[in-house]
């Protein structure tokens, strides 16, 4: 857990989540400013900022999470596709330091390039 991070207080139940899925290492939850209805972030369960701070197994946890996610949120919202994707440092639009995959909801016809929708 690192001090100041606001995923971390998720994880510890500090500050409220709108949980989708727990495992032993990672959780899912709800996006506070969704993109589109289900707007889905999944990140591992320890502090870690950046992709390559990932454990491997952890890597495979979160895909794994992904993976089995977009098919439930798209069926949840009724969507017709999904943008995966993570912004991997400030630089790529990453506002909070601790590893994100953000599952979007995308609607035929909803408009936008599927890389500025994640990055906003
Ligand atoms: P980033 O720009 O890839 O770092 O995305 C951060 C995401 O975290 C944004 O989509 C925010 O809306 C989301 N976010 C920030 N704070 C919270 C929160 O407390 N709960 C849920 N989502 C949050």
């Amino acid at each position: 857990m690192s001090e100041d991070c606001i995923f971390c207080a998720i994880v510890d139940g500090d500050i409220p989540g709108r949980i989708v899925r727990e495992t032993e290492t990672t959780l899912a939850f709800l996006d506070a400013n969704p993109l589109a209805p289900g707007h889905t972030l999944v990140i591992p369960k320890d502090h870690h900022a950046r992709l390559d701070d990932l454990p491997d197994d952890v890597a495979a946890d979160i895909f794994r999470d992904v993976h089995e996610l977009v098919s439930r949120v798209e069926d949840a919202v009724d969507a017709d596709a999904t943008t995966v994707g993570i912004n991997d440092g400030e630089a790529a639009g990453q506002e909070v330091p601790h590893v994100h995959a953000h599952i979007v909801p995308r609607f035929d016809g909803d408009g936008g390039h599927p890389i500025h929708a994640v990055a906003g």
